[in-house]
């Protein structure tokens, strides 16, 4: 498909996203010279309606959009970009210029991996994390093997709720098992990955 740059008057709008996390960055504009540029430089080029000229996003703040890939939309009006962003992407400081975090709800699996060596380093009566440490590897062991029962049993009934709690169960009580033998989920997801490339 021909790109359409005379519909919007010589300019087609590129939505921004993240190529890891997915998010929408930001939006800009593009003519036939700032998206020529943004192949050959793989830096994200605009053309700015307000400074009326070719604007590299990152050319003052150093914040380059690194670009991954280019795709046209169905009728060739719209481009979606995808970038590796290399500092806040809004004027503003925020992440996004929607003013949003620029990151998965599975990053915060890396925050809890923290607070749950943190219970294992610093126990404290109050917490269950602690708790389960004290008792030892079978008994966690153990813990994970009924949170597996319970998911098979929710899987069963269409109670989405129940399931999804019921799988955050095991997940927890697995990372709580691996940190009890020295491991956490980057190992798990390690060997996933080289899976991943062997096949
Ligand atoms: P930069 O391209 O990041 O060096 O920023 C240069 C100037 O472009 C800033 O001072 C803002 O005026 C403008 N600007 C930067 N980022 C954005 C953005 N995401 N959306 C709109 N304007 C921006
Ligand atoms: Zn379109
Ligand atoms: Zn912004
Ligand atoms: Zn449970």
């Amino acid at each position: 498909m021909a790109l359409d740059f005379e519909k919007g008057g010589g300019l087609l709008p590129a939505v921004i996203q993240d190529a890891k996390t997915g998010k929408v960055l930001m939006l800009g504009y593009m003519n036939e010279e700032s998206l020529a540029q943004t192949r050959e430089t793989g830096k994200v080029t605009f053309f700015s309606r307000s400074k009326n000229r070719l604007w590299v996003k990152g050319e003052t703040s150093s914040n380059f959009l690194i670009v991954k890939e280019i795709l046209e939309d169905c009728d060739g009006d719209t481009l979606l970009i995808k970038a590796d962003p290399q500092g806040p992407v809004c004027h503003t400081g925020s992440d996004t210029c929607f003013d949003e975090v620029n990151k998965n709800e599975v990053e915060f699996l890396n925050h809890l991996t923290a607070i749950i060596e943190d219970r294992k380093n610093n126990p404290s009566d109050a917490s269950y994390t602690a708790s389960l440490f004290k008792k030892g590897t079978n008994k966690v062991a153990q813990k994970v093997g009924e949170e597996a029962v319970e998911v098979v049993i929710e899987a069963k009934d269409d109670n989405d709720d129940l399931f999804l709690n019921e799988s955050a169960d095991l997940l927890f009580h697995l990372m709580v098992l691996l940190s009890h033998k020295g491991f956490s989920l980057d190992d798990v997801v390690k060997i996933l990955k080289s899976r991943h490339q062997t096949s």
